[in-house]
């Protein structure tokens, strides 16, 4: 495994991808929550999205999440924001890095962010504009399938980098949004990319840890992953949740690839959201626990 990375970034979703999909919780709720991942050794995490309280309620107070969190912990704190006037709240928010969603399929761009794709690079050109040197990251959905066309968008995810790039983005993360990707396809898409890439998996096929393994050893470093595994874009049907950190930060830690998580304040974290959502979190760590914790029989 000498060709596995020794350190990661994981960039945790939770509070973000995880609730939206959720009755909406108070945004105080959401900080406990947004807390209790910072003190789990979380460098990343977004905490919010500047989005419309109608398109997507469970969102609503973004503003309020960002003036609660206990800023003095150290991470990177992340908004996820749709258009200029979305960029303009998170950044009066005190958000440091702002990722922003485009889809590598034409129809999904169209249906769910109701513009054009080339109409979206010219709305992010406006976004890194106003960020005025804060990181943007740019998301790009469906580049393993789209659950419009079925398969991958081949051939147009390197040109549409190249187009974002060229009006100033500097990073990437591709997502796999309604869980389509294999490790075969992971290989072909990353072979075309390169992987100086982020990546946003989830899980709605059971593929997303071997995704992210099969990253690893092709030498990805970033991962967006969701406390407890929750989630799912209300956008995407049949979009299951996104890769468990816990699920992730296990494997590492027995591979010996620094995460920088305590394994055992995460599975806390995550845990604490069940009371919040009335269910249990499907996670497979967060149920079952870490194997060296696994009681003898
Ligand atoms: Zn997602």
């Amino acid at each position: 495994m000498s060709d596995l990375p020794g350190t990661i970034e994981i960039r945790e979703v939770g509070p973000r991808d995880g609730l939206q999909s959720e009755e909406p919780v108070d945004p105080s709720v959401r900080v406990e929550f947004v807390d209790r991942l910072a003190a789990a050794g979380l460098r990343e995490i977004e905490a919010a999205s500047f989005v419309s309280p109608k398109a997507v309620p469970s969102m609503a107070g973004g503003d309020l999440v960002m003036a609660g969190i206990d800023r003095e912990r150290g991470p990177r704190w992340w908004g996820l924001v749709p258009n200029l006037r979305g960029a303009e709240a998170a950044l009066a928010a005190q958000v440091d890095a702002l990722t922003v969603t485009v889809s590598a399929c034409p129809v999904y761009n169209e249906r769910n962010i109701r513009r054009t794709i080339a109409e979206s690079v010219v709305g992010i050109a406006d976004i890194v504009e106003a960020a005025a040197g804060s990181v943007v990251d740019v998301v790009i959905s469906c580049v393993f399938g789209s659950p419009y066309t079925g398969d991958e968008p081949t051939g147009t995810v390197p040109e549409l980098m190249a187009q974002l790039a060229a009006v100033g983005v500097t990073r990437f993360t591709l997502a796999d949004t309604t869980g389509m990707a294999t490790p075969a396809r992971i290989d072909r898409v990353l072979h075309r990319t390169g992987v100086d890439v982020g990546l946003h998996l989830h899980d709605t096929r059971g593929t997303a840890l071997v995704n992210a393994w099969t990253a690893m050893q092709l030498g990805v470093t970033r991962f967006d992953t969701a406390a407890g595994g929750l989630g799912g874009s209300p956008f995407a049907n049949g979009a299951g949740g996104n890769l468990a950190t816990e699920d992730l930060v296990h494997l590492c830690d027995d591979a010996g690839i620094d995460t920088g998580v305590d394994l055992g304040a995460l599975v806390e974290a995550a845990r604490s959201l069940e009371a919040v959502i009335g269910r249990p979190v499907p996670g497979r760590i967060a149920t079952h626990g870490p194997r060296s914790a696994a009681p003898a029989v």
